[in-house]
C-alpha cells in the first residue's frame, strides 16, 4: 500500500461520471433536465452515432452569464439549492455533478446567453481541462455540446452498445422527459433527420396532453386507456391506465412521473402490478402513464446520483393510492376489450391486404368473372329461400320484445352459438364474439371473490369426502394454508402420507371434481409464490374447476341462456378479461366488418 492521498479533481469527476453518466441516454437526461430547470419552452436534442460522437442540447431557457459558465462546470456548483436544505427539492437537478462529470469524460462545450443580455459566452472542458470563457455569438438560451463521450475513460467506452441501441435508449429517455413536461416543445434528431417532433401542448393532461401521450406511447394506448384521478392527504395522482387486454411482455411502456421527474421506482412498479394482478398474468405488463404530485418534503429524491429512484415518507399511502385508483378505474369500466384485439382479428383475416388496389379486385388478371360452380350455386340459392316458419307460428315472426333492448346493450343480443364454445351477438353498431368458457370462468371467479370479501362463502359438505393424492411439497403447502382455505369454504385435512382429504367445497362451485380442484390449487401455490392473495388464487382455480362441470362441456345453450351470460358479463366488473389478461370477448364494429370484406 502507498500513502493515502486526496484524489485530483479530474479523477473525482471521472468516478462520479461512472454513476451520473452511465451511457449516452443518461447524459441526454442530465442536459435536458438542466434545460427544463432553466425554464425552457423548447428543447432540441441532436444525437449522432447513438451519442458517441455528438450529443447537443439546445434550449431557450434562462441562460448563463460568462462568470456563471465558469462556475457551472465546477464540481458541486449549483444554482438550485438556495439554502442548505435538501428536504424540499423542487428542481430536477441539485447535486451540481452533471456538467463536471461530463466534462471529465468527454469534450464539453457550453455556449450561453442570459435572457435580457446582449452578450453570449462560450466555455470548453476537455478531459477535465477548462478553457474560456470567451465571447461568442448566440441567441438567448444555452447550447451544450458533448463530443467523443467516454474518450477519457476507455473502459466505459467499451461497454457502449451498438449506435442504434444507444440511440433507442436516448429516444426513450427524451420520450419520458417529454411526457412529464407537455408544455415544453421537444425535437430529437441525428443532425440530418428529425426522428421525434413534439410540439408544446396547451392545456393539461386530460385535454391536449393526450396527444403527447399518443405520440410517445402510440395511438393504441390513447384509444384504450382509462383516465385515472385520485387524491389523498395532499398527494395527487393523475394519468391513464391501459385496458388489461392491451398488455405487453415488458414494463417498457410504464411511465411513472413524480413531481415532473420520470422515475423507475420499484415501489411504484409494484403498485401497478398489484393493481392489475387479478386481471393480468405474471409475465404481462399493463401500459400506464401515471403522474404523482407529492409535497416536496414528503419525497426524497437524493437516493441515487441518477435521481431515478425516490423514497416516499409514507410509502403505504402512495401504494394504496395507486392500487386503489387503478382498481377503481378498471372496475368502473363497462365491458371493454382493447380495440387492438379486434384489429388483430381483421389483420389476421387478411382484411388489410384485401383493400382494393385502384381498379378493385382485379386479381384474376382479366378473364371470366368468378362464379360459383354449378352445384354450389344451387346450394347457395337454397339458403336464400325464405325460411319455413317455425312450427306453431303463423307467418311473420315478430322479434322478441327483449331482443330490441338487448341490441342496444354493450354486448348486444345473442344470435348463435358456434362449436359449443363461442357466442355470436349483434350489437347496435357491429358484432361481438364471446368465448363462453372464459366468460363463465371469469364470472364464477368474480362471484366467488365477492362472496369471500363479504365473508359469506356458503360451503357444501361432500357426501363422500374425496381423496386427492399429492407429492410431499404440494401436500405440505396446501396443509399450511388449511385454516385460511377453510375460511374460504374449502376444507382439506391431511390423509395418510401422500394425500389430503377434501370434506367441503364452496357451494357456488356446484358439482365439482374436488380432488382435481385441490391438485390444481396446490400447483397454483407453487407457481405464483406469494404474489396473489390466497383468496384470488382459490377463486381462479375454483372458477376453472367449476367450468369443467357446466358450460365447459360444450353444452348447447339456448338464446335466453346466452343472453343471460351477456347480461351477467355487463353487470360484473372486470369480466372483460380472464385473470391472465386474455379477452373474454372481441368486438368488431361496422368499420372493422367492412374492412374484413375490403369494403373500406
Ligand atoms: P445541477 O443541475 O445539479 O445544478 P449541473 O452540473 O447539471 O448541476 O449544472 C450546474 C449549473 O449550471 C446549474 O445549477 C445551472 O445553474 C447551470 N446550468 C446548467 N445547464 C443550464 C442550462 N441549460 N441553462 C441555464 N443554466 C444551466
Ligand atoms: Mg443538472
Amino acid at each position: 500500500m502507498t500513502a493515502i492521498r486526496r484524489l485530483p479533481e479530474t479523477v473525482v469527476n471521472r468516478i462520479a461520471a461512472g454513476e451520473v453518466v452511465e451511457r449516452p441516454a443518461a447524459a441526454v437526461k442530465e442536459l435536458v433536465e438542466n434545460s427544463l430547470d432553466a425554464g425552457a419552452t423548447r428543447i432540441d436534442v441532436v444525437v449522432r452515432d447513438g451519442g458517441r460522437s455528438l450529443i447537443a442540447v439546445v434550449d431557450d431557457g434562462c441562460g448563463m452569464a460568462a462568470d456563471e459558465l465558469a462556475l457551472a462546470v465546477e464540481r458541486h456548483a449549483t444554482s438550485k439549492l438556495a439554502g442548505d436544505d435538501l428536504s424540499a427539492i423542487a428542481t430536477l437537478g441539485f447535486r451540481g455533478e452533471a456538467l463536471p462529470s461530463i466534462g471529465a469524460v468527454a469534450r464539453l462545450a457550453i455556449t450561453s446567453r442570459p435572457a435580457g443580455s446582449g452578450a453570449a459566452a462560450t466555455l470548453t472542458v476537455e478531459g477535465g481541462v477548462k478553457r474560456g470563457p470567451a465571447p461568442a455569438a448566440h441567441p438567448p438560451g444555452t447550447r451544450v455540446e458533448v463530443r467523443d463521450l467516454f474518450y477519457a475513460t476507455p473502459a466505459r467506452l467499451r461497454f457502449l452498445k451498438a449506435a442504434a441501441t444507444e440511440a433507442a435508449h436516448v429516444g426513450e429517455m427524451v420520450g419520458r422527459l417529454a411526457m412529464a413536461h407537455p408544455a415544453v416543445g421537444f425535437t430529437l434528431g441525428d443532425g440530418t433527420r428529425t426522428t421525434l417532433k413534439l410540439p408544446p401542448v396547451a392545456g393539461d393532461l386530460f385535454g391536449g396532453g393526450l396527444d403527447r401521450l399518443a405520440a410517445i406511447m402510440g395511438r393504441a394506448f390513447a384509444d384504450n386507456a382509462l383516465a385515472v384521478e385520485a387524491e389523498r392527504d395532499g398527494v395527487r395522482l393523475r394519468g391513464y391506465a391501459g385496458l388489461p387486454t392491451l398488455s405487453r411482455s415488458t414494463a417498457g411502456l410504464q411511465f411513472l412521473v413524480v413531481n415532473g421527474r420520470p422515475v423507475r421506482d420499484r415501489l411504484l412498479y409494484g403498485a401497478v402490478r398489484g393493481a392489475y394482478q387479478d386481471v393480468l398474468a405474471g409475465g404481462r405488463h399493463p401500459l400506464v402513464a401515471l403522474f404523482l404530485e407529492v409535497p416536496p418534503g414528503d419525497v426524497d429524491v437524493n437516493v441515487h446520483p441518477s435521481k431515478t429512484e425516490v423514497r416516499f415518507r409514507d410509502s403505504g399511502l402512495i401504494r394504496g393510492l395507486i392500487v386503489g385508483a387503478l382498481r377503481h378505474a378498471l372496475a368502473a369500466t363497462g365491458p371493454r376489450t382493447a380495440t387492438t384485439v379486434g384489429a388483430a382479428l381483421v389483420a389476421a383475416a387478411g382484411g388489410e391486404s384485401l383493400r382494393p388496389h385502384g381498379g378493385g379486385f382485379a386479381r384474376s388478371g382479366g378473364g371470366a368473372p368468378w362464379r360459383p360452380a354449378a352445384g354450389l350455386a344451387d346450394t347457395a340459392a337454397a339458403y336464400q329461400a325464405p325460411l319455413a316458419p317455425p312450427p306453431g307460428a303463423g307467418g311473420d315472426v315478430p322479434p322478441l320484445a327483449a331482443d330490441v333492448d338487448d341490441i342496444g346493450r354493450p354486448l348486444g343480443a345473442a344470435r348463435a352459438q358456434l362449436h359449443g364454445t363461442y357466442i355470436v351477438a349483434e350489437t347496435a353498431d357491429g358484432m361481438v364474439l364471446v368465448d363462453q368458457h372464459a366468460a363463465h370462468e371469469r364470472l364464477t371467479h368474480e362471484r366467488l371473490l365477492q362472496a369471500m370479501a363479504d365473508g359469506g362463502v356458503k360451503r357444501q359438505v361432500l357426501l363422500i369426502p374425496q381423496v386427492a393424492e399429492l407429492d410431499a411439497p404440494r401436500r405440505q403447502r396446501l396443509i399450511a394454508h388449511a385454516a385460511a382455505l377453510a375460511a374460504l369454504g374449502l376444507a382439506v385435512e391431511p390423509f395418510g402420507d401422500g394425500a389430503v382429504l377434501v370434506r367441503e367445497v364452496p357451494a357456488v362451485l356446484g358439482d365439482v371434481d374436488a380432488a382435481a380442484l385441490v391438485r390444481d390449487l396446490a400447483d397454483e401455490l407453487t407457481e405464483h409464490g406469494e404474489a396473489l392473495s390466497l383468496a384470488a388464487r382459490l377463486a381462479e382455480v375454483a372458477a376453472r374447476a367449476a367450468c369443467h362441470g357446466s358450460i365447459r362441456a360444450g353444452r348447447r345453450l339456448r338464446i335466453e341462456e346466452m343472453n343471460a351470460l351477456l347480461r351477467a358479463m355487463e353487470a360484473t366488473p372486470l369480466s372483460s378479461q380472464c385473470s391472465h389478461g386474455r379477452p373474454t370477448f372481441v368486438s368488431l364494429d361496422r368499420t372493422a366488418l367492412d374492412r374484413l370484406f375490403g369494403r373500406r
